[in-house]
């Protein structure tokens, strides 16, 4: 199987980086990936103010998907994510919203084993792993593997995990496919700035989607679909996620204006993926019954 290796890895989402490898449409794909910190805090003495913050979000890749032009849809299906066997946390003044309050930098080493996260000598946690950081080459520029925006990034969204299906745009030919920050739990909100941050591999299918039926980056769970947007503000992002919802259920679902906005509001729940990163992200879930009873099919 094609396997990009941890150490092929990118600091922002370009069209000028050059693919780390190529795929054909329908391909699977790992994508070995370092822990956001690249693999810099192995230990409780490992301080977030010692770091090489040229070394931060790697995101290993990107992949060339032949056949994907841009207007397209790259559709990521993740099939397994393999996680290491600790992660790390810090907490720091001035860092995400705790670290308003927070008076020195502490850093956290999380034991990673049969299917729990140990927290300390008195709580362990189910492991419930996900992609912080996926994204796709944006049009033009370069967009920090730490920023999430309309073509995924640092989305840091708790739902991105096994089992899921991912679509994004491409923007450019071929994609440019990269993920990497993995988190073996995660709340919505990251509030302290960080998940449990963990090295790992992703096993993902990636296929083309002609065209963009759908309002991108848009994940489908077991349970749920959800438009997921990224904006300066958490006001802008909710906004954003929900109007999208809308026009998807106008657009491609059929309902007229009103109804959607009305559905939206009775089963719809509007979400807070990040508020830590330089953009914040939202989501807005609708559970996938209604969009059967509807007689909706996802491409
Ligand atoms: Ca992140
Ligand atoms: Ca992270």
């Amino acid at each position: 199987m094609l396997t990009i290796r941890r150490d092929t890895v990118v600091y922002a989402m370009s069209p000028e980086n050059a693919p780390a490898a190529r795929a054909q449409s329908g391909d699977t794909v790992v994508f070995e990936t370092m822990d956001c910190f690249g693999g810099q805090i192995a230990c409780p003495s490992d301080k977030l103010g010692a770091l090489d913050w040229t070394r931060i979000n790697p995101a290993t890749g990107p992949l060339f998907v032949e056949g994907a032009e841009a207007g397209d849809t790259l559709k990521v299906e993740i099939l397994q994510i393999d996680l290491a066997e600790q992660a790390a946390m810090v907490e720091a003044p001035g860092e995400g919203i705790t670290g308003l309050m927070a008076d020195a930098e502490n850093t956290k080493i999380l034991p990673v084993q049969d299917g729990q996260v140990r927290f300390n000598d008195r709580l362990s946690l189910p492991l419930c792993p996900m992609i912080g950081v996926i994204g796709t080459a944006p049009e033009t520029g370069a967009v920090p593997t730490g920023t999430p925006d309309s073509h995924g990034g640092n989305m840091d969204c708790r739902r991105i995990g096994a089992g899921t299906t991912l679509y994004l745009p491409v923007n450019v030919p071929g994609a440019l496919l990269a993920m990497g920050d993995l988190h073996a739990v995660m709340g919505d909100g990251e509030v302290c700035v960080c998940g449990a941050e963990i090295a790992g591999a992703v096993t993902v299918r990636v296929t083309v989607v002609k065209g963009q039926p759908l309002p991108l980056p848009f994940l489908v769970t077991q349970e749920h679909a959800m438009a997921i947007s990224s904006a300066e503000g958490l006001d802008a992002a909710a906004e954003q996620t929900t109007l999208r919802m809308r026009s998807f259920l106008m657009e491609q679902v059929k309902l007229p204006a009103h109804e959607a906005g009305m559905l939206l509001s009775l089963a719809g729940d509007l979400r807070i993926c990040q508020a830590v990163d330089p953009n914040k992200t939202c989501r807005m879930e609708l559970p996938l019954g209604i969009l059967a009873q509807l007689g909706y099919a996802f491409p």
